[in-house]
């Protein structure tokens, strides 16, 4: 078979123009940037036309679990039905693309593309959330060299959509008063920035211009908060984002339209792609296809908490994404060791799969387990997989899509016409105004299995900050490994009664929630041993080895 890339450079793309008029859109409506990208925005008054569909997957391994193949498959099998399904999927960040996991186009024949555009520059979204948080962060320290704005804790970090380490603790303004106040600073990467988090909540302009004015960027000496509004440079923030906050209009391999729009990761992140790109491919289709990152107890817990009760979304039935891989790996066995037989890893690592349809259960939807098929599949272990699905009394169907695109999909298709006849309401994990910590420990007893919730003292003193500053019954967006649902990624399949250990607290009043950060996971990733970087290349200009 070929390679991804070489796939998606031999697939003849439609131009923009002709996609978007063929789908009803007018010229007003898109703006072209290149051939085969366009930036849409849609007449207020269309209607939602399309079902929501939510896909998820069983615990994270390091190979990625196949969520966006499935994805694009699902909508490419629709359409192989006869139904217009319309993606709605996050955008790639360059941290994994030259780290360990590498692209987020899809693979094989379900593919977005251009890919390599869409995994590397694209329209740019991600240089302008860059560029606009490090604009704020170098306003405030300009205001405080000034003597404009006294903060005795600067909250606000610095980005950059690159894995780097060494930039996640720094000090900045050495070199005496003339070039500042010697300060302990750190960078995130850009996906796990607030503007990120706050660009894919907005429902409009005005509405991102208010919640970059309520982010609060420090305290002062009596504790009290310092937002962006006081600074007064919320109107230049919004001038950097007023293009990227418009959802991004590219097509699958088999000519279905994709929103590829917005990139928070789901460990440390809120992990959904843009409320404006759902909404917009719910107006155009018959079915809106999103992916929420990682496992069901990330990505879908805060798809459903945060994005859905946020932006009034009630998708109609969940897609579990799972593979004799992925759990294989949470019986036990080590990664290149995952497409060998053994049936009996497998039936261990089901324990995994049994939690995640326990947790979505409780949401409500409709679910579909849609096994992602490797070539190396025994049908006696799809059977294993298969016989728990029944006696767990959900749907489940074989997803070919990687290597057959939407023909490969037409069972998982049909299976989820089939779910998203009758909608259930959502169930949230948790009262809207509930205290942080109280959503917290509901979200680790109930879908995490732990038996308890601790704080660390650096935590304990945010709960505090928050308390006195107000914001202590905001939703919470937990960062946690996406290898186990506990915050260790060494306990696999479905560990119970562990301690989840809290470190930090970090309000984001933009975006609206409370990042609360757990064991040792970190917002600026580093690089592997052997970073993807290593295979890339342009060869007679055009990019090879991305995957
Ligand atoms: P996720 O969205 O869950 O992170 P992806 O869909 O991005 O996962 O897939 C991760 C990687 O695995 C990609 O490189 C993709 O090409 C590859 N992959 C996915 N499904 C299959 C499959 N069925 N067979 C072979 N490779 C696959
Ligand atoms: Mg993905």
């Amino acid at each position: 078979m070929l390679s991804d890339i070489e796939i998606a450079q031999a697939t003849k793309l439609i131009p923009i123009d002709q996609l978007a008029h063929e789908a009803g859109l007018t010229d007003a409506e898109f703006e072209p940037y290149g051939r085969d990208k366009a930036k849409v925005e849609l007449d207020a008054s269309r209607p939602d036309t399309a079902k929501l569909i939510l896909v998820t997957a069983t615990s994270g391994m390091p190979a990625g679990s196949g969520k966006t193949t499935t994805s694009i498959a699902l909508a490419q099998g629709l359409k192989q039905l006869g139904k217009k399904a319309v993606l709605a999927l996050r955008e790639p960040s360059l941290g994994p693309v030259f780290g360990m996991k590498g692209g987020a186009a899809g693979g094989g024949y379900s593919q977005v593309l251009p890919m390599e555009a869409i995994n590397l520059h694209f329209t740019g979204d991600f240089h302008a959330i860059t560029s606009a948080n490090n604009l704020l962060a170098a306003l405030i320290d300009n205001a405080r060299h000034q003597g404009q704005v006294e903060l005795k804790e600067i909250f606000w970090r610095r980005v950059m959509d690159v894995n780097d380490r060494m930039l996640r603790n720094i000090v900045t303004g050495l070199g005496g008063s003339a070039n500042g106040i010697p300060t302990e600073a750190g960078f995130d990467i850009t996906a796990a920035s607030e503007l990120m988090a706050v660009l894919c909540l907005a429902t409009d302009l005005d509405d991102l211009r208010a919640r970059i004015d309520r982010i609060v960027i420090g305290t002062r000496r009596d504790g009290s908060a310092v937002t962006v509004q006081e600074l007064g440079v919320g109107g230049a923030l919004v001038a950097l984002l007023k293009d990227a906050i418009k959802p991004n209009l590219v097509q699958s391999i088999e000519g279905n339209l994709a929103f590829v729009h917005g990139g928070p990761f789901a460990n440390i992140a809120h992990g959904c792609n843009s409320v404006a790109a759902t909404r917009a491919a719910m107006k155009l289709g018959d079915y809106a296809i999103t992916e929420a990152g990682f496992g069901s107890d990330l990505g879908a817990e805060k798809f459903y908490n945060i994005k859905c009760r946020a932006a009034g979304l009630n998708p109609a039935a969940v897609v579990l994404v799972t593979s004799t891989k992925a759990l294989k790996w949470h019986g036990g066995v080590p990664l290149p060791e995952i497409g060998k037989p053994n049936a009996e890893a497998l039936k261990k690592g089901l324990c995994n799969l049994d939690a995640h349809v326990e947790n979505l259960k409780r949401f409500g939807p409709n679910i579909v387990v849609s096994i992602n098929h490797f070539h190396t599949d025994l049908d006696e272990e799809l059977d294993i997989i298969r016989n728990r699905c029944a006696e767990l009394g959900v749907r489940v169907a074989l997803s070919d899509g990687f290597a057959l695109g939407g023909k490969g999909a037409v069972d998982v298709a049909r299976a989820v016409i089939e779910a998203a006849e009758d909608v259930h309401p959502l169930n949230f994990t948790y009262e809207a105004d509930a205290p942080v910590m109280e959503k917290v420990e509901k979200i680790a007893k109930t879908i995490y299995g732990a038996a308890a919730v601790e704080l660390a003292p650096a935590a304990a003193k945010d709960l505090k900050r928050l308390q006195d500053l107000g914001f202590d019954r905001l939703p919470v967006c937990i960062a946690k490994t996406p290898f186990s649902f506990s915050h260790d990624p060494k306990l696999l399949g479905a560990p119970k009664g562990f301690t989840l250990p809290v470190q930090r607290l970090i309000l984001n009043a933009g975006a609206g929630f409370v990042v609360v950060t757990t064991g040792a996971i970190m917002r600026m990733p580093g690089l592997p041993k052997v970073p993807a970087a290593m295979s890339i290349d342009v060869k007679d200009g055009k990019i090879t080895g991305l995957a």
